[in-house]
């Protein structure tokens, strides 16, 4: 049973409102339950389940990335980047917001000096659907909690 503590190894498919798959794991991923590593609904959902279980769990806008941010969205002079900045469209930016968070921003278009950029996350203002499996379960490491994520295989590494 997912408690708090415990790592939880899953396997998902995540898909769009159409059904169209965006993202399938090859292999099971872990997290650390209770310490908000994954999405907040998704955590919940996944409390009290154990190896074997499935669950379908659907996520508003809201409750995945967010809605798409205006204030995300920049226009900028080529002068503005370095000399030898890749400007083309795709190419990512980092860059600092009024309120000292850093996101990245994605050039999205260019007309003569003007570079287009948003730095909303490419799902942002998309409700989305996890088909989740849990694959395994096992208790976290004194180290793994202290830290808020988990050691080895497939996590963080220090
Ligand atoms: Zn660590």
């Amino acid at each position: 049973m997912i408690k708090n503590n415990d790592v939880v190894y899953i396997q998902y498919t995540l898909s769009d409102q159409a059904g169209e798959v965006l993202e399938k794991t090859s292999s099971p991923i872990p997290y650390l339950h209770g310490h908000h590593n994954i999405f907040p609904k998704l955590e919940s959902m996944l409390e009290g389940k154990s190896e074997g279980d499935k669950i379908s769990v659907d996520l508003s806008a809201d409750e995945a990335f967010g809605e798409k941010r205006d204030d995300l969205r920049r226009v900028e002079s080529r002068d503005s980047f370095p000399d030898d900045a890749q400007l083309v469209v795709g190419s990512q930016f980092e860059g600092e917001l009024p309120t000292g968070e850093v996101a990245i921003f994605t050039v999205v278009g260019m007309d003569g000096d003007k570079v287009y950029l948003d730095g909303n996350h490419p799902l942002a203002g998309q409700p989305l659907h996890f088909d989740v499996e849990v694959t395994s379960v096992r208790a976290a490491s004194p180290e793994e909690i202290a830290h808020g994520h988990v050691h080895g295989e497939g996590g963080h590494h220090h």
